[in-house]
């Protein structure tokens, strides 16, 4: 039963990496940053709440993606398995996802950091050219990264749930030592 978390900054390739392995896996890819995405394109309510936060790569509040994962994770395509991709991104969205894991009853998931150094990130963020990768926005989105998420690769180890994963090589490369790391 895989069930993983993938953290790591903007341009990691969590993206391209949790794709693949799901599929693999036939298990659902779950992205925050794709359900947001696609709620702004089809300008659903949380579309528009959230567009002003992700457009300056700000954090969109708390409450509203832990909404949105509570409702993605009660579907019953995650009984077999699921990967994570974008969330937790705060300490608060983790201490969340641990209770809400508890109460589906679905022992503590497996974290892998996917580690690449911020020159790279940014260099393959500007080669990426969505809406939100203009220079000074990834800078943010990077300044976040460092100040809300990265205390999260902390408190996975502390719980002996992190495996780290370097995230600068091939992605064949990548996938293998994600492969070996899952086990
Ligand atoms: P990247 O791969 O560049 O990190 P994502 O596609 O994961 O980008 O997320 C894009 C944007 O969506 C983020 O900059 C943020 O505004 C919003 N977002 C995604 N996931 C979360 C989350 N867990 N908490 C708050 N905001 C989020």
């Amino acid at each position: 039963m895989t069930r993983l978390i993938f953290l790591g900054p903007p341009g990691a390739g969590k993206g391209t990496q949790a794709k693949t392995l799901a599929e693999h896996q036939g298990i659902p890819h779950i992205s925050t940053g794709d359900i947001l995405r696609a709620a702004l394109k089809d300008e659903t309510p949380l579309g528009l709440k959230a567009k002003s936060y992700m457009d300056k790569g700000e954090l969109v509040p708390d409450l509203l993606v832990q909404e949105m994962v509570e409702e993605r994770l009660g579907l019953p395509d995650t009984s077999s398995g699921w990967i994570l991709d974008g969330f937790p991104r705060t300490v608060k969205q983790a201490e969340f996802l641990d209770e809400l894991l508890k109460k589906l009853s679905q022992p503590s998931a497996k974290v892998i950091n996917l580690d690449v150094p911020d020159d790279v990130v940014v260099e393959r963020l500007l080669a990426r050219g969505r809406s939100d990768d203009s220079e000074d926005v990834i800078r943010r989105r990077l300044e976040v990264y460092r100040g809300e998420t990265s205390p999260l690769i902390d408190y996975y180890d502390q719980r002996h749930q992190l495996a780290t994963v370097n995230g600068n090589q091939s992605l064949e490369e990548v996938n293998d030592a994600l492969e070996k790391a899952i086990g």
